[in-house]
């Protein structure tokens, strides 16, 4: 019997889950009801943020990050280019200019040598950003505090995209806390680590950038009299006072999520054993591993290996398609953005950010999720070996 396919990622959904989805169909309200609020406080509180705001995705969250810090036309934001192509879209949303900061060869991150030198260079050319996202690509935490420095010496604001990091730690914190940002962004995709089916959220510990994005998620539009130009009319009365949107969560994937982030401990324990034991399993194949930070836990989004073309006896190409081929739905992450046809017509070109580019091209996601049974890993890491002996 074949074996059946074995993906990447996979989210885990239990009984509890299910039920609590249940419930509210059940209820009066299925849109920014009364879960929603419950689903915000929990994420707050889980990772230390006064604030926290639900959206419809993460990519709707980045896009109301940006609009929330005034980035907008003759503006500029740097991201990394080994991420997604949403972490730099949302700028151009906003009619802003986007450019990269290549990564540190060891972390895959955003390299906090590339952003000192790039701003020491857009000091000079009047050409500083507004806004900096830096990635925690697979769940590792960047070198954040060193990444706030650079960014507070040259007034830049800062968005964590850390799709990848919920349940993630930094200097024994949890990301999330924005205690180097203004803003941290989660995804709840079904791959990501908790899931809400689609959905995304906002923290910060701001009350300002709060009651904006609020109102942004929802039309630009305020019941709240103090906010108000003028004096209600009654009960009735509403103000749109600027251009919002509608990237609302619904109640019931507010219900999913908050039943999930009850096992957020959980989930990000078994992927981390999972981790642990394809870094013993992997040992002397010619692969590198993955790097941890000493100050920070991953909360083990991916795990990426790269090939070591010195040692093996075949490229990623056929690696990749040897894995696939057997059942295993090994990955790539990430395409560097830049390359990117629509970022090419913008005037990006290969070249531009070599240490993207070249661990781009060694890169392979092994599967990683926390339904992965250790039989399953075991298979993979067969066929690794086998593929690579
Ligand atoms: C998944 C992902 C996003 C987009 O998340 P959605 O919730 O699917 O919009 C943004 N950035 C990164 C790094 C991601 O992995």
């Amino acid at each position: 019997m074949p074996h059946p396919f074995i993906p990447y990622g996979r989210q885990s959904v239990s009984e509890a889950d299910i039920e609590a989805v249940c419930a509210v169909l059940r209820s009066d309200w299925l849109t920014q009801g009364p879960t929603l609020p419950r689903f915000e406080a929990g994420v707050a509180a889980r990772c230390g943020a006064a604030h926290a705001v639900a959206v419809n995705s993460a990519t709707s969250a980045l896009h109301l990050a940006c609009l929330a810090l005034g980035l907008g036309p003759g503006d500029t934001l740097w991201t990394s280019p080994n991420t997604f192509v949403a972490s730099a879209n949302c700028a151009r949303y906003c009619g802003a200019l986007v450019d990269f900061v290549d990564i540190d060869p060891k972390s895959y991150n955003l390299c906090p040598v590339a952003l000192e030198r790039k701003l020491e260079r857009a000091a000079q050319t009047g050409s500083l950003p507004k806004v900096l996202v830096p990635v925690h690509f697979s769940g590792q935490p960047c070198a954040m505090e060193r990444i706030a420095e650079l960014a507070a010496a040259y007034g830049v604001r800062v968005v964590e995209d850390a799709s990848h990091a919920i349940g993630a730690s930094y200097q024994e914190e949890p990301v999330g806390n924005c205690r180097y940002s203004d803003l941290t962004v989660f995804s709840f995709h079904p791959v990501k680590i908790v899931t809400t089916g689609e959905g995304g959220m906002l923290l910060t510990q701001s009350p300002e950038l709060n009651e904006r994005l609020v109102r942004l998620r929802s039309h630009g539009i305020t019941r709240d009299p103090a906010l108000m130009e003028g004096e209600p009319d009654g009960d009735w009365y509403y103000q749109q006072l600027e251009l919002g949107f509608n990237y609302r969560m619904t109640d019931l994937q507010a219900a999913l999520g908050l039943s999930q982030l009850e096992r957020l401990e959980e989930f990000v324990e078994r992927r981390r054993l999972l981790a642990e034991r394809y870094r013993e399993l992997l040992e002397g194949l010619p692969l590198v591993l993955p790097w941890q930070a000493s100050e920070a836990r991953s909360a083990w989004h991916l795990f990426v290996v790269r090939l070591d073309p010195e040692r093996a006896r075949l490229t990623r190409r056929q690696l990749f398609d040897q894995l696939r081929q057997a059942g295993v739905g090994v990955n790539v992450h990430y395409q560097p953005v830049h390359t990117q046809p629509y970022y090419r017509r913008l005037g990006f070109a290969p070249g531009m950010f070599p240490q993207a580019e070249a661990y781009y091209a060694q890169a392979l996601t092994l599967p990683l999720y926390p339904g992965l049974e250790e039989a399953q890993q075991d298979r993979v890491v067969g066929l690794v070996r086998e593929a690579l002996s």
